[in-house]
């Protein structure tokens, strides 16, 4: 408990509850010392901390650090309570019922909020005379316009409304491409696309020439990521392929083909180990 409650026990300040009702108006014009002010202050956060111990002894038994995460939440929520509870319902924080005091408004929040609603309502209505008699009239669209007498003319008069729109048919037409192909290129399989590309262009010359040299040189690099392969697998081709590379491609897409020749992929198949012994 704050010192000063101890030096001052007997506050002149310190009115009961039911006095201070029955002389409301008195009292909002009596000054409170500013050390209960203060008690009241250290009270208040006294009593959030005395609160929050107690909710944190709730989990003690639990893994520690676990209310860490949530601190500032919890704290909010448990300082929203007791708002809810004493500020909310009674215009007096706990410090201050203890001290015998309460929250006076003296800035007529009320009535200002109950002005301003009605000013911005008038506002409003005002708006769609205006625009009523705009249609109406032909001039001045604008509340402000009307109230300081501005109105547009024609910098050179008698002249057909011609507006060009080409720029904006431009920007419509790409911007319906753009998304047009935001869609479609998630749909092609570019890869498939590359391979079946590449087997129309070299595939011919690649199967004949795939003799001693580059045969062994297919051997030793996988298809798909040209790394050395793996746990080797092929597909029913020529090609070798990381167990991981055409397992994962062949799940992705189940009419894979050979990225390298174009052939129609089989069932993962592992290479002979008789024949990587003689490539190595
Ligand atoms: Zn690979
Ligand atoms: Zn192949």
């Amino acid at each position: 408990m704050p010192q000063s409650l101890f030096f001052f026990p007997k506050c002149p300040h310190l009115i009961p509850r039911h006095q201070i009702q029955g002389q409301r108006r008195k009292k909002s014009a009596t000054p409170v010392l500013r050390i209960t002010q203060l008690d009241a202050l250290e009270l208040d956060s006294s009593l959030e901390q005395l609160v929050w111990t107690q909710f944190s002894q709730c989990f003690q038994n639990f893994r520690p650090g676990i209310l860490t995460p949530v601190e500032p939440e919890l704290r909010t929520l448990l300082h929203l309570l007791l708002w809810r509870f004493t500020l909310y319902s009674k215009c007096a924080s706990v410090g201050q019922s203890l001290l015998n005091l309460h929250y006076h408004n003296t800035l007529f929040l009320q009535q200002g909020l109950r002005c301003l609603t009605l000013v911005s309502g008038i506002a409003q209505l005002a708006n769609l005379v205006n625009f009523l008699i705009f249609i109406r009239k032909g001039r001045h669209p604008v509340l402000a316009e009307r109230i300081v007498g501005a109105q547009a003319v024609s910098t050179q008069p008698n002249m057909i409304r011609d507006i060009d729109y080409q720029f904006m048919n431009r920007e419509l037409l790409w911007h319906g491409f753009a998304e047009f192909l935001i869609f479609l290129l998630p749909l092609i399989n570019t890869r498939k696309l590359k391979a079946t590309v590449s087997s129309f262009v070299f595939g011919g010359d690649r199967a004949r020439g795939e003799g001693t040299t580059e045969g062994q040189q297919l051997w030793k690099e996988c298809g798909l990521c040209g790394e050395w392969p793996t746990m080797p697998h092929t597909v029913g081709c020529r090609h070798v392929f990381c167990y991981y590379c055409i397992k994962s491609h062949s799940i992705a897409d189940t009419c894979l083909t050979c990225p390298k020749c174009g052939a129609e992929a089989g069932q993962p198949q592992p290479v002979k180990m008789n024949v990587e012994m003689t490539e190595m």
